[in-house]
């Protein structure tokens, strides 16, 4: 259930705490202006759960793509599979955000792929990430050495590093929009 709204505007801004398969989306459409098909469903069913509605999500999709297509090759090639995320096409089906484990299932980890979890790329690869993030280096070390056996833990010791002094979660993150929910509940 999510009764709040976010716009497209504070998109840029709130990725900076996103959880990291987010984040690695979200940059490469900043810097390429592509998501392939998956990570549109990916990012966009995450983006959908944190409260950003069609209308708002066709806009933020249409002006990250415009380094490569225009307005209208977007309405005409793109904005469809918007429209049907949100329910609003074929049978009218609304998709929900995916947790850890299905994103983990439907798409594996490839080499030079963003969508999917980063938490199962090699190692060296999720290094150079961390640290170009600004994570500092005896911490990245421990997330990728947890990477190694556990993907989720991984995951919960990048919250705790954006978030210090949290005490709010306790668990395991096991849902992207948990991840943002947590977040959200730190920051208030
Ligand atoms: Fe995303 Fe889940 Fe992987 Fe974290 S563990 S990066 S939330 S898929």
């Amino acid at each position: 259930a999510n009764s709040s709204h976010i716009k497209k505007e504070q998109i840029p801004e709130l990725s900076k705490t996103f959880p990291l398969c987010m984040r690695v989306m979200h940059d490469h459409l900043i810097s390429y202006g592509k998501l392939m098909h998956d990570g549109r469903l990916q990012y966009g069913t995450f983006l959908k759960g944190i409260g950003l509605s069609l209308d708002e999500a066709l806009g933020f999709w249409k002006n990250a793509f415009s380094k490569r297509v225009t307005s209208s090759e977007f309405d005409k090639e793109y904005a469809y599979q918007f429209r049907h995320t949100y329910g609003q096409e074929g049978k009218g089906i609304s998709y929900d955000p995916y947790s850890c484990e299905k994103i983990q299932r439907t798409f594996p980890s490839g080499k030079e792929q963003v969508h999917g979890c980063p938490y199962l790329w090699d190692s060296e690869r999720l290094e150079k990430k961390l640290l170009e993030l600004g994570i500092d280096p005896s911490k990245t070390y421990d997330i990728v050495e947890a990477s190694k056996t556990q993907s989720r833990m991984a995951c919960t010791k990048h919250f705790h590093f954006l978030h210090p002094n949290n005490n709010n979660l306790t668990g395991v993150i096991n849902h992207p929009n948990f991840f943002f929910e947590q977040s959200k509940i730190y920051f208030k």
